[in-house]
Order: C-alpha cells, then structure tokens, then sequence
C-alpha cells in the first residue's frame, strides 16, 4: 500500500510552502503587484512561516535579494545566475551568502531596493531562530517515525527541512537555464513548464522578466500559472486589492503595447 500520509504531508508542504514564497515573498513582498490591510498581512506572514517551517525566509531579505536578482539579472551582480555560476551547488552557495550578509547587515544594500516590503521583527527573529528550526525539523521527523513503512520514506525528510531552499534552487537554477523563451530579453531567463505545477508559476522566468509587475506569469493561451486563480480570486474576495488591473483581464498580452512574442517554434 501506499504510504499515503508520507504522501499528503510532503505535497501539502510542497504546495503550501512554494504558494507562500510565490504569493507573499515574491510577488506581494519583493514586487508590490497588490495591497492588502495590515491585519492580512500579518496572517500571510503567519502562513508563510508555518508553512515553510524549518526554511523560513525572511521577507525583507527576500524581497532586496530579488530585486537585486532583476535589476543584475545573469550578470556578475546577480545574486543566483547560473550564467555565471553554472555550478548549481555553488550558485546556491554564493546565495546564502548573501542572504545571511542582508540578515545581518553586513552586506550594503544600495538605495533603490529597499522599503515596501512587509516587516515583522518579533517573528522575523523566532522564524530564524535555531529554536524553531529544531522545533520544525523534529516534528517533521517525528511525522516520518509514525507513519513510514520503508526506509527510504525517511529520504524525503531533508527536503522537508531545506523546503524553501529547494524551491529556489529549482526555481533560480532551472529558470535561467533550461526552458523556452517568449521574449527576447537581456538576461537568459526561460519559461521551464508550459504548466508550472512544481513551483507554481515561479518557472515562468521569461515572462515574468519581461513584465515585472504583472501578477498573471502565464502569457500565452496554453500557458498556466497555478498560483494567478488564487490571487485573482483573493482580489475578487476583497482580501487583496491588484494594483494594475490592466493586466490582468485575460491572460492575453496586449500586443499594442508589449514587446513581441517569439515564434513559439524557436
Ligand atoms: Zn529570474
Ligand atoms: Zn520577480
């Protein structure tokens, strides 16, 4: 039989933890494509960090390091190209180093990639905390003792731990590297899947370089980015507010004023 609570937690921590870095971290945190009132920030803040657990990112980190990543994209500035690092475990290297030099203030940032980011001091400090990454990677582990019937089930448990790391390795490696392009653009970002169900619309690196505001990262018809429902639905709701709503009526670009498409061929 199957190990089917092996297979709900890791899908559910898959799912919930790549939504949370996707809808909260990137494209509300780092890009500001919609609003919300300060009492939902606080709960998708909240869920942001249950969900990723023992990897939780900092937001405000998060948010400097990406835009830095668009701003240098695939260029020695940039804080993950593997253009430039093709060595996937040292592009990811050069990442945390940065990442911790934010967290502690040692690396400088300039002017232009900071503020509009959400802020939470209190659990910004406990989610980085070894305390809660102990808590989170044991309750993982005692998930696994309870519920694996095979020894390899207890394989998966690293992913579990490093979650949100994962994602960025898939997302930074593969999206600037393997893939399809829609737009002729500076850097070398590609459109990994046609339908981005392992990180939920976050390997849709070309279209998402050619627009940056834009919420819907799937831009042509066959396309689908399965985190835009949800967010079109939280706006829908009132939860959120989209603050371009040009953009967002179909998933159809406007020709007259985009930068053309490619030749779905090439
Ligand atoms: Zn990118
Ligand atoms: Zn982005």
């Amino acid at each position: 039989m199957p190990p089917w609570p092996i297979l709900a937690l890791f899908v559910a921590h898959w799912a919930s933890s790549v939504f949370f870095q996707t809808f909260f971290l990137h494209r509300f945190g780092a890009h500001r494509m919609f609003d919300m009132s300060k009492g939902w920030e606080r709960f998708f803040y909240l869920c942001t960090y249950v969900t990723q657990g023992s990897s939780f990112l900092n937001p405000r980190a998060y948010a400097i390091l990406h835009r830095m990543h668009h701003a240098y994209s695939d260029t020695e500035k940039d804080p993950h190209s593997p253009v430039m690092i093709p060595n996937l475990i040292k592009m990811m290297n050069h990442t945390r180093d940065h990442y911790r030099g934010l967290l502690t203030g040692r690396r400088e940032v300039e002017k232009r990639f900071l503020g509009g980011y959400p802020e939470w001091p209190a659990l910004d400090r406990f989610g980085q905390s070894w305390t809660s990454s102990l808590l989170w990677g044991a309750l993982y582990a005692v998930f696994y003792l309870h519920f694996a019937t095979a020894w390899w089930h207890f394989l998966l448990l690293p992913v579990h731990w490093f979650m949100g790391p994962v994602h960025g390795a898939i997302v930074n490696w593969f999206g600037h590297w393997s893939g399809y392009r829609n737009f002729e653009t500076k850097d070398d970002s590609r459109n990994t899947l046609p339908f981005d169900f392992l990180t939920f619309g976050e390997l849709f690196q070309n279209n998402h370089h050619t627009y940056g505001s834009r919420p819907n990262f799937a831009v042509r018809a066959w396309e689908f980015d399965p985190a835009w429902p949800a967010i079109w639905l939280l706006d829908k709701v009132g939860i959120i507010a989209l603050r371009d709503r040009r953009l967002d009526k179909s998933s159809a670009v406007d020709e007259a004023e985009s930068p053309a498409l490619l030749d779905p061929a090439e």
